[in-house]
């Protein structure tokens, strides 16, 4: 098979998942500019080789047999935010802290409610991320998606965003995101996303090694956290990997979890909760490689 210089083969993924678990990519790359990543792109559909983009890893679990797939992790230039005017323009790759912090010192409010959201611009579009009542469709202009056919620029409304969902899928890059921010003194912008932060802190497993939420909450009645609460699963152990006993949409892993452990957790949590309660839940946190929960 040809080789792209910078396409790196067997890099391991544990490393770049918050959850720290999961094989390697078959093959890796880091663009650092929209040439590059097109390049990438380029080799990649010539081989037929799979795309799948990576952030920061914070709603991945990766299988442990690894990805048969170029996996891109955007760098450089495509992980970098500026401001111009009122709007913020970040690297499909950029972290949410850097993002929030060019806004901040630009003296631009309104994305505040990210800094609780340890993921990238990116990662944030095709999960339409959120918090504390407001999402990333409130603040997008637009994005620019790129894949084998070439680039294209995207608004809020053809990405079709809801709640944890999008219409960007597997080989889709999002390599700029553009949000359309308020001007707002830099102090109250920090002590907005402080104040926040402060309240993630006291309910959430913040300084664990997670994915953030496990499932996503049920449209009505109790989220998914108290439903597999009142399972009793709260701590529950399979493997290395825990439920959080901090809030039980959350699984830890202390050190040694795999993988396959944390699946066989969320598979336990979602048949209990259908037993015990007759809802179904739907997973938030996506899987990369060939992984799938056992069905109902
Ligand atoms: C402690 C903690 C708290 C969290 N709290 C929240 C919260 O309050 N609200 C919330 O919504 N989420 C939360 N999350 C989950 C997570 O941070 C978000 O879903 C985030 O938006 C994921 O971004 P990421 O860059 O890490 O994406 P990843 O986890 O790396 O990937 C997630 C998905 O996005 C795709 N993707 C990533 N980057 C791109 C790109 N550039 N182009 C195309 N596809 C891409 C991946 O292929 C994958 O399908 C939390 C996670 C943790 C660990």
């Amino acid at each position: 098979m040809a080789s792209v210089p910078s396409v790196e083969e067997h890099v391991a993924l544990a490393r770049y998942t918050t959850i720290g678990t999961g094989g390697p990519a078959r093959w890796f790359a880091r663009p650092e500019s929209l040439d590059e990543l097109q390049e990438q792109l380029g080799w990649a559909a010539e081989q037929g080789v799979t795309v799948e983009t990576i952030g920061l890893g914070s709603n991945l679990l990766v299988a442990d047999a690894g990805v048969h797939a170029l996996v891109l992790k955007l760098s450089g230039e495509l992980a970098a935010a500026r401001v111009e005017g009122e709007t913020l323009i970040a690297g499909g790759g950029a972290p949410n802290a850097v993002a929030l912090h060019r806004a901040r010192a630009a003296g631009l409010g309104g994305f505040e409610f990210a800094s609780a959201i340890p993921g990238t611009a990116g990662g944030g579009v095709r999960m339409n991320a959120g918090a504390y009542g407001r999402d990333w469709r409130e603040v997008l202009i637009d994005v620019v998606v790129v894949d084998a056919q070439g680039a294209r620029t995207l608004t809020a409304d053809d990405l079709d965003l809801s709640y944890r969902h999008s219409s960007i899928g597997s080989g889709q890059v999002v390599a700029q995101v553009r949000f359309g921010l308020v001007s707002r003194p830099p102090e109250e912008v920090k002590a907005r996303a402080a104040e926040l932060l402060m309240k993630r802190k006291a309910t959430q497993p913040t300084n664990k090694r997670t994915f953030g939420s496990v499932f996503k909450n049920p449209a009505d009645g109790p989220g998914a956290g108290a439903l597999i609460e009142k399972c009793g699963l709260k701590s529950h152990r399979i493997g290395g990997a825990q439920i959080s006993p901090r809030h039980a949409n959350f699984i830890e892993n202390p050190g040694g979890a795999t993988t396959a452990d944390c699946i066989a957790l969320m598979a336990e949590a979602r048949r209990c909760v259908l037993e015990r309660f007759d809802v179904r839940l739907e997973h938030e946190v996506q899987l990369l490689g060939p992984l799938e929960l056992p069905p109902l």
